[in-house]
């Protein structure tokens, strides 16, 4: 019936935003005389719904469902909803903006595996670790048709669809969350839907098959979950002017390596499962048991997935984005070269512990199958040329130095391997010359990580997340802003958590955190103690940082504080591959290696900032694992900024990967991680209900207790304001239209509702 309000009134007094440490829970004046239910705090720190029977001072008799009857401090307790609005699909609309609340409206919904909810113009998703009865073409033929309206990952993508069209401007959906959380089964079920709608030429079906791929050369079965991402994703797909998908581009971003303890990437269980004979032959493949790296974590099988099968979709899916079965041979011997490298030994020589590695048939079998000379490969894993001066000398390793001279090439070596992967399917998958069509990208990529123990890899992901928070913070209030703009109205007064003081610690040089750990990484004598002890003497001013004891510090996030240890920061941002390593590589007679070594190499000519290492010649002109990777969030970044981001942000319900449980502390936290309380608090403490002069003086003018010299309907606008006591930060007065902070209006409407 309120046709000119915009959005429905809420009953609930804006809250402060002066504050980073308040949640919404915290800051909620409630006087519980007027309410008959409140969430009260159980000592397991679960909420739970109380009946208030009596109310006297500031304590109130509260009954439980359990039948317990308590006597509580008004203080304690936080307003629950009204019953009418259990699991709305917005949690804009609820009148109490509250920790608890959202809590059960996301509880109530997940229950009924309504597993989507807005949180404003963010889409949450709570993963329901079961089949849901939600997707398939039935579901997208009704969003399609809009008739459907319940929130859904569908919804979202169609949205972006029309917003290209419309707007002519590329969107982008961009999902986060912890691992296990959704993310790439959501990005596939946003692939879907494009597929379906703009589907045609048949290169959606391309488009779908690198998912099995990049899964089985990408992924890795975790502690947390199964099917777990080691990369960030994004990819681009294109449409042409007629809204058909013409293409698309992948563009990855990584920097978690396998950790141990856990399964090793999906494609090696698979090659060892699942190679044909002939395959098995000329790479020498034996059983996953019979390899070292994969031994590690004693961990072989996924329960209900069968390797041997996923290979034969892997097989297939090279075939569908047009790598030849000679590629794809190199590839598989890649795979095995890694696994034997792995099972290189090294015997001691001397008595300074330098090593000699071991003529087995590891040593044989990578030598084949890189395609080297076998004494080529003895030398660079157990030697390190270098120069000092002028002159060029051969170093013996160590066996703990050789060690790490192996895994670095092994790692290398994949790591190539999935680049030029990546880089052989955006070939097949690239959109031809003429580019006029637009572009709706989907970013899969690790959400904020928090853990009682955090290093180097929480510290890229985090560092990746506050942009990806500065990103969604300013796309949120920029569209605010617009419509203030618009209307004349002071829109500095929307004040929102600026992370730029956060980027800065990060990003700053020469005082920065990326800077300094590049620097000590490049010193000879650094350590992760000498590279703590930097960071407070130069940082410890900033307002984001905290130094802490040994050698650890902390960093003020957007989404939390987060200490990290130092430990193995050095080593795991230098780059520990060898020249030798590379020249080896670029000497083989296979393909990829030399294409490997040539990629490697090019890489290391780009100069680096800060001192050089001293005798460690070429090796120090490499780049930086952490500069890489900021090089990497950078493209991203950019790529993203001239979009228009839709977000969805995926929660886990439960840290068993486990259906029909959901833990409150624990999907707590993760709301509060990824910022779906600031969103919804943001979207709310701007001025979301708007109402043009005319109708608020028409729809509360009879309010007024007083005459009004004139009777235009903004002087009457301002006497009603006046009247009821409406603080000026509460509202703006624009050319055409009120606008209200939110649940403003709500006192008008309660006395306007009485008085009718
Ligand atoms: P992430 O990429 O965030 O680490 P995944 O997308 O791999 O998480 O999801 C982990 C697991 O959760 C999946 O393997 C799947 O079993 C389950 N899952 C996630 N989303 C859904 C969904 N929408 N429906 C059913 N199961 C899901
Ligand atoms: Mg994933």
């Amino acid at each position: 019936a309120d046709e000119d309000l915009e959005t429905v009134p809420l009953s609930f007094p804006s809250i402060s935003m002066s504050s980073r440490e308040r949640r919404w829970s915290d800051t909620t004046p409630y006087s519980s005389k007027k309410k008959l239910q409140s969430w009260f705090q159980l000592p397991n720190g679960n909420w739970e719904l109380g009946k208030i029977i009596s109310t006297s001072g500031n304590e109130s008799i509260i009954s439980l469902s359990d039948g317990k009857v308590l006597k509580v401090k008004e203080e304690s307790l936080v307003p629950a909803n009204p019953d009418i609005l259990d699991g709305v699909d917005d949690l804009m609309q609820l009148s109490y903006l509250n920790e608890p609340s959202v809590l059960y409206n996301l509880q109530y919904r997940y229950n009924q595996n309504m597993i989507y909810t807005k949180a404003g113009p963010v889409l949450v998703a709570i993963n329901p670790f079961k089949k849901v009865p939600l997707y398939g073409n039935d579901y997208i033929e009704a969003y399609k048709r809009k008739a459907i309206e319940s929130p859904h990952v569908y919804a979202i993508t169609d949205t972006a669809i029309r917003e290209m069209i419309r707007d002519e401007v590329n969107q982008s959906i961009i999902i986060s969350g912890e691992s296990g959380a959704g993310k790439t089964e959501t990005a596939k079920i946003a692939m879907q839907y494009l597929a379906a709608l703009g589907g045609g030429s048949g290169i959606e079906y391309e488009i779908l098959k690198t998912n099995p791929i990049l899964e089985a050369f990408g992924n890795a079965k975790t502690l947390r979950n199964d099917n777990s991402s080691r990369f960030g994703k994004l990819i681009e797909i294109h449409f042409s002017e007629t809204g058909k998908i013409s293409g698309a581009n992948i563009q990855t971003c990584r920097v978690v390596q396998c950790n141990e303890g856990e399964r090793s990437y999906h494609i090696f269980y698979q090659l060892c499962a699942g190679a044909p004979p002939s395959l098995r032959g000329k790479l020498n493949l034996q059983n996953a048991e019979d390899y070292k790296y994969l031994r590690q974590s004693n961990c072989y099988s996924i329960a209900g997935i069968n390797d041997a099968e996923e290979f034969r979709t892997v097989m297939e899916a090279l075939d569908v984005v047009h790598i030849g079965k000679e590629d794809q041979e190199n590839v598989f011997a890649m795979l095995a070269a890694v696994l034997w490298l792995g099972n290189i030994s090294f015997t001691v020589i001397d008595n300074e512990n330098h090593v000699q590695a071991v003529e087995d048939e590891g040593l044989l079998h990578v030598a084949k199958l890189i395609g080297c000379d076998i004494e080529d490969l003895k030398l660079t894993l157990s030697t390190r040329k270098m120069k000092v001066g002028n002159d060029n000398i051969v170093q013996k390793l160590t066996l703990s130095q050789a060690i790490d001279a192996r895994d670095a090439l092994a790692k290398s070596i994949y790591a190539c391997l999935f680049d030029w992967l990546v880089e052989q399917i955006n070939k097949s998958l690239a959109v031809g010359k003429r580019r006029t069509g637009r572009s709706i990208s989907i970013l899969d990529i690790y959400g904020f990580e928090s853990f009682n123990r955090n290093s180097f890899e929480q510290f890229c992901i985090n560092y990746a997340n506050e942009r990806l928070q500065q990103h969604f913070n300013r796309h949120l209030f920029k569209l605010e802003q617009e419509e203030y703009i618009q209307d004349g109205i002071d829109w500095a007064k929307v004040e929102f958590e600026d992370n730029q003081d956060c980027l800065n610690l990060f990003e700053k040089r020469p005082l920065g955190l990326l800077s300094l750990l590049d620097e000590e990484s490049t010193f000879p004598n650094g350590t992760d103690l000498t590279f703590a002890n930097k960071l407070k003497q130069h940082l410890n001013s900033n307002s984001c940082f905290k130094g802490e004891r040994d050698q650890a510090f902390t960093v003020h996030h957007y989404a939390g504080q987060v200490t990290y240890d130092t430990t193995g920061f050095l080593e795991k941002n230098r780059d520990l591959l060898h020249l030798d390593s590379i020249q080896l590589l670029s000497s083989c007679t296979c393909p990829l290696p030399q294409i490997f070594a040539c990629h490697m190499l090019t890489q290391s000519d780009k100069p680096v900032v800060g001192p050089l290492h001293k005798s460690g010649g070429a090796d120090s002109q490499k780049l930086s694992v952490a500069t890489k990777f900021k090089g990497q969030l950078f493209l991203l970044m950019q790529r993203l900024e001239s979009t228009t981001p839709h977000f969805i942000r995926c929660i886990k319900p439960n840290n068993l990967q486990s259906p029909e449980s959901y833990e409150q502390g624990l999907v707590l936290q993760q709301l509060r991680c990824c910022g779906v309380l600031e969103v919804v608090r943001i979207s709310r403490s701007g001025f979301p209900t708007r109402m043009s002069h005319q109708k608020f003086a028409r729809r509360y003018g009879f309010l007024l207790l007083d005459n009004v010299a004139s009777q235009d309907p903004l002087s009457v606008s301002v006497a009603i304001l006046h009247q009821f006591n409406i603080l000026p930060d509460m509202y703006q007065v624009g050319y055409t239209k009120l606008f209200f902070r939110t649940g403003q209006i709500g006192v008008l409407e309660d006395t306007r509702n009485r008085t009718l």
